[in-house]
C-alpha cells in the first residue's frame, strides 16, 4: 500500500508546499510559537477550562486517553479527556485539534461512547441521562464546543455501532491474513465517505477512490487467477 510522509500529507493539505521542507529559521520559529500560544490562551478561556480556572467547577477529573474500559471481550479507548459535574448532570469531553463542525451520526455515537465509560466508574451516575457528552475543537480560527445529551437510545446505538465495528474489524484481520496484506481492505461505495475519514491520507482510497477501487479489483483477480 502506498504511504505518504507527514510532508505528502500537509502539502496535500494545504494545496502548496511545505515550509518544514526548508530549514525553519528563527523568525518562522517565533510566528508559529506565537501561533500555538495564541492558540493556547484562547483555549483557557473557553468553557470548560475557563470555568475550572476560575474556581467555578468543584468537581472535575482528567483521564488518561491510554486508560482501557473492559466493554464485553473488548478493551477500548473511549475515556474523555475531561469530566466534571455542572449541578446534576456530569460533562464528558474530549479536546480535538482537527474538529469538524457538522459531525456525522458515527462521530456522534462514538462521543456518546464515553458514557460508557462513565457508567462503569464508581461514585457517578448509572443514567445515562445524567451526561452531556462535549467536543472542544479548533475550526476557522476558534474553538468551539459542540454538545449533546445522552440517553438510553443513543447509548444502546453506541454499543451496537462497537459491536457491529468491532466484528467488522475481526473478519478484516482474519481476511488479511498473517502477512497484513490491506490492499485487499474494503473500499467506500462512496467518495463522499472519504471526505471525513480518518485514514484519507494513508489509504488509496482517499487520495482516488475510482482508481483504487481498480486497482484493487486488477489484484484480486490476478490473485485469483494464481489459485
Ligand atoms: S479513505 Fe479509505 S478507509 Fe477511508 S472511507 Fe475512503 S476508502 Fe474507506
Amino acid at each position: 500500500m502506498r504511504q505518504k510522509s507527514v510532508l505528502d500529507v500537509i502539502e496535500t493539505r494545504t494545496g502548496s508546499p511545505s515550509l518544514l521542507r526548508k530549514k525553519s529559521n528563527p523568525i518562522e520559529i517565533d510566528r508559529l510559537v506565537e501561533i500555538a500560544c495564541n492558540r493556547f490562551h484562547a483555549a483557557i478561556k473557553t468553557k470548560p477550562f475557563f470555568d475550572i480556572l476560575q474556581g467555578k467547577v468543584h468537581e472535575w477529573h482528567t483521564v488518561p486517553r491510554i486508560s482501557k474500559t473492559k466493554f464485553g471481550k473488548y478493551d477500548l479507548h473511549i475515556a474523555p479527556d475531561i469530566a466534571w459535574k455542572k449541578g446534576r448532570t456530569w460533562h464528558l469531553m474530549r479536546f480535538s485539534v482537527q474538529g469538524v463542525a457538522n459531525l456525522g451520526d458515527d462521530k456522534r455515537l462514538e462521543n456518546m461512547a464515553m458514557v460508557i465509560w462513565a457508567t462503569i466508574q464508581k461514585g457517578v451516575p448509572a443514567n445515562a441521562e445524567r451526561y452531556i457528552v462535549e467536543n472542544v475543537y479548533w475550526n476557522r480560527g476558534e474553538w468551539k464546543v459542540w454538545s449533546e445529551r445522552a440517553d438510553m437510545r443513543l447509548l444502546e446505538d453506541a454499543s451496537k455501532m462497537i459491536k457491529n465495528d468491532m466484528r467488522a474489524m475481526i473478519d478484516l484481520h482474519d481476511r488479511l491474513g498473517p502477512s497484513c496484506d490491506l490492499s485487499q481492505i474494503p473500499l467506500a461505495n462512496n467518495k463522499q465517505t472519504c471526505r471525513n475519514c480518518g485514514h484519507r491520507d494513508t489509504c488509496p482510497g482517499g487520495d482516488d477512490l475510482f482508481r483504487a477501487k481498480l486497482e484493487q479489483s486488477a489484484l484480486e483477480m490476478a490473485k485469483a487467477s494464481k489459485l
